[in-house]
């Protein structure tokens, strides 16, 4: 069988570090060493210049397929993954209908079989309403769990039916029933209660960006975060921490982590990017969940990275129409969270690497090697022999100006505006998912139907 040789480039994993050849067969790293020579039918691709890592792992993704085809899909979304070196992604169980049966995720896996060109893992929802249902949901191979500790707005209730518990003692319960199927459980951590006093908050004369973040202070944000880990340490629960973007919140799992709770946290590149005064600027547009924070903030969440209290950074990839975010441009309490990010995690990650106080290498493991461990996914995430050959070659000096103009894959990139003031470098020159090619010579390669459901076995590890 012909097999695949990645000449020259500059290898950068939690193995191995350094200028080395790759070679691939049957899906698979063989040889990484020095003047590995190809043999007969063999693939070479030459990476002199250009750095070599293991194929991105994101794992929080909403592409809600077969949700909501206007907003996006699996297969505009991994074409986007394709094209930006993320060889699996994980796809939250926000979808039409809500994953939190057995039967729906047995139905969606099949769907998503034939429409994703990289290797996906599906979550189930678990929450107070869907308790009966978490045992079979592991069963059937859910990758992992997430539950929200805040109720949806009226709008969004049927997209979240079972996807939630508020109170501590559906938290406990919710959090018992996941943690006996030994799956990760991802945590939406925003409490309650004191999002419904703040959204009563006076506001008056503030503008939208000032109105958002004062209905979803950090305080909420900490609070739950504090719940959720003093429940784990009681449950045994293995929790994902989705999305933080307070230093707080990072030092309050660092202490439950040293009480004994199994805990890793995530953050995503807006947060470590991104500020206030961009919500400011662009409205609905740059409206997520929790809020862009301040310069302070971000400041301490970038050290908190560095110091590798961070464990994971993922997209949380959201698309929505032009005309849905239109529609709230003034009015921050009915906008819709979240932002189109799988597209950018590329030049994301290598803007992170760029800044003095961070290391390629760590910013290349929160998003390859750690998540594979957190979450069972074996065989990925690391350039060694016997893993699967999930690689990216990357050009990192590549200019991508973000232009709403540009040709993107996924559908919600082009609302990305508010990249229009990032520095953006970092093109994905090819992509292979288990040796084959998904994206090379600008163009998304092979098909849809070559990306794998991976079933969920309950093999991951703490984070760290
Ligand atoms: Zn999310």
């Amino acid at each position: 069988m012909s097999g695949l040789v990645i000449r020259g480039g500059d290898l950068c994993s939690a193995s191995v570090s350094g200028r080395f050849d790759l070679r691939c067969e049957y899906g698979k790293i063989v040889a990484v060493g020095r003047e590995i020579g190809p043999e007969p039918g063999d693939r070479v691709v030459d990476a002199s210049g250009l750095l070599v890592l293991p194929g991105l792992i994101d794992v929080h993704v909403h592409f809600r397929d077969p949700g909501s085809p206007e907003r996006e899909s699996f297969l505009t979304g991994t074409a986007a993954a394709a094209s930006n070196g993320v060889t699996t992604v994980l796809e939250m169980p926000t979808s039409d209908v809500p994953v939190t049966t057995a039967a729906r995720l047995e139905r969606r896996g099949a769907h998503l079989s034939g429409r994703s060109f990289v290797d996906f893992g599906l979550y189930a929802g678990a929450g107070y309403d869907s308790l009966d249902e978490v045992g079979a949901c592991a069963r059937a191979g859910a990758i992992a769990f997430k539950t929200f500790t805040h109720r949806p707005k009226p709008a969004r209730a049927d997209a979240f039916e079972g996807l939630w518990a508020v109170t501590e003692p559906h938290l406990l319960q919710t959090m018992s029933a996941v943690a006996a199927t030994g799956r990760v459980h991802a945590v939406h951590c925003e409490n309650d209660r004191l999002l419904d006093h703040f959204a009563t908050a006076p506001a008056a004369g503030a503008g939208f960006g000032e109105r958002h973040r004062r209905s979803r202070p950090p305080v909420a944000e900490n609070a739950a975060i504090a719940t959720v880990g003093s429940i784990a340490l009681t449950t045994g629960s293995r929790v994902h921490l989705v999305h933080v973007s307070t230093a707080r919140g990072v030092d309050i799992a660092e202490g439950l982590r040293r009480a004994g709770a199994d805990i890793s946290v995530e953050t995503c590149p807006h947060y470590l990017l991104l500020e206030e005064d961009t919500l400011d600027r662009y409205g609905s547009y740059a409206t997520c969940n929790p809020p862009l924070r301040g310069r302070d903030a971000r400041m301490d969440l970038l050290e908190r990275l560095r110091d590798g209290r961070v464990d994971i950074i993922a997209s949380d990839h959201c698309s929505y129409t032009a005309e849905e975010l239109d529609r709230h441009a003034e009015d921050p309490c009915g906008a819709l969270p979240g932002l189109p990010g799988i597209e950018f995690l590329m030049p994301s990650l290598l803007a992170l690497a760029r800044r003095p106080d961070q290391a390629l290498a760590d910013v290349v493991a929160r998003m390859t090697s750690v998540p594979a461990r957190r979450f069972g996914l074996t065989g990925k995430g690391d350039l060694v022999i016997g893993n699967d050959a999930d690689l990216v070659v990357v050009d990192p000096r590549a200019a991508v100006p973000f232009s709403p103009d540009a040709r993107f894959l996924a559908r919600g990139s082009r609302n990305a505006v508010y990249l229009g003031d990032v520095e953006l470098r970092g093109r994905a020159v090819a992509t292979f998912v288990r040796g084959t090619a998904v994206f090379s010579d600008g163009a998304v390669a092979g098909s849809p139907g070559h990306g794998r459901w991976i079933r969920g076995t309950g093999a991951g590890r703490p984070p760290r």
